[in-house]
């Protein structure tokens, strides 16, 4: 069992994940989960390590349902528990396309990835921590799905990430609604424009948005400024708040006139 509270982040070899993976490891056990890049998740590791954190490697695609059972078998079996689950793993449109265009085996693809794998790694997560709060040996839990901008603003050209993270709001509230009397809180944080590899290709288009206004706080947002709200949300400090959202977006959010 480990000593320590242990947080699993899906798709933590970069990114937001890799962010969310340091900045919790400052109070948890973290399992970095990785689908392909091993280097950059042993990488990961290491620098929790080096800043005293102590870490857990997992290959797993999320996509897969096996791979996401064997992902918390590991966990339970390696750590003994799972306080904390964090949903970042996330894949943008394989083609910016029209809707007209729209073929289903990329509409499948993405919402695989960005809609069934965190459903029903709530599912999962869920359970088991019931479970462990039953036993005694967690007191709470904590669930936060890593959603976007995408949930309501629409992009015409990337449909499938737009309707995957939609439905991950729902997912949020479902399991917010049915898990709040097992102790387990469950959150939506709602990233902007985060400059990590996802927005590489479309880095000077938003340089120039950014520049014309696009977000009150006119600046790029950076992969650690997403991990410091899910730190906030995985202390016990908001008691009486589930199914919250909370947006990293620089303000992108508020309608202006
Ligand atoms: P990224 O591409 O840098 O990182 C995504 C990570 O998820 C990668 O490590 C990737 O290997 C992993 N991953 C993808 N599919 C996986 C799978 N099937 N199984 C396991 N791991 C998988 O992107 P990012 O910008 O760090 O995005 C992280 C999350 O934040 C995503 O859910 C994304 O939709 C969301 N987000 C990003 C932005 C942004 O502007 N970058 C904005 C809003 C939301």
């Amino acid at each position: 069992m480990a000593d320590k509270p242990v947080a699993l982040v899906t798709g933590a070899s970069r990114g937001i994940g890799r962010a969310i993976a340091l900045a919790l490891s400052r109070t948890y056990a973290v399992v970095v989960n990785y689908r392909s890049s091993k280097k950059q998740a042993q990488a990961v590791a290491r620098e929790i390590e080096q800043q005293g954190g102590s870490a857990l490697v997992i290959q797993a695609d999320v996509a897969d349902g096996p791979q996401r059972q064997h992902l918390v078998d590991t966990v339970l079996q390696q750590l003994g528990r799972i306080d904390v689950l964090v949903n970042n793993a996330g894949i943008s449109v394989p083609k910016r396309a029209d809707l007209f265009d729209v073929d289903e085996e990329a509409w499948e693809a993405v919402l695989r990835v960005n809609l069934y794998a965190p459903f029903f790694m709530c599912q999962l997560a869920g359970k088991v921590m019931t479970e462990l709060i039953a036993r005694g040996t967690i007191q709470r839990g904590v669930i936060v799905n890593i959603s976007s901008i995408s949930a309501y603003a629409a992009s015409t050209d990337r449909a499938a990430y737009c309707v995957a993270k939609a439905g991950l709001s729902m997912v949020t509230k479902l399991f917010a609604a049915r898990l709040a009397r097992e102790r387990v809180f469950v959150y939506e944080v709602r990233p902007g424009i985060i400059r990590t590899d996802m927005t590489r290709s479309v880095q000077e288009r938003y340089d120039h948005l950014f520049q014309e206004g696009l977000c009150p706080i006119a600046r790029w947002g950076m992969p650690e400024d997403v991990a410091r709200v899910v730190a906030l949300l995985c202390t016990n400090e908001l008691p009486y708040s589930t199914g919250e959202v909370i947006n990293v977006d620089g303000g992108f959010h508020i309608r202006r006139l």
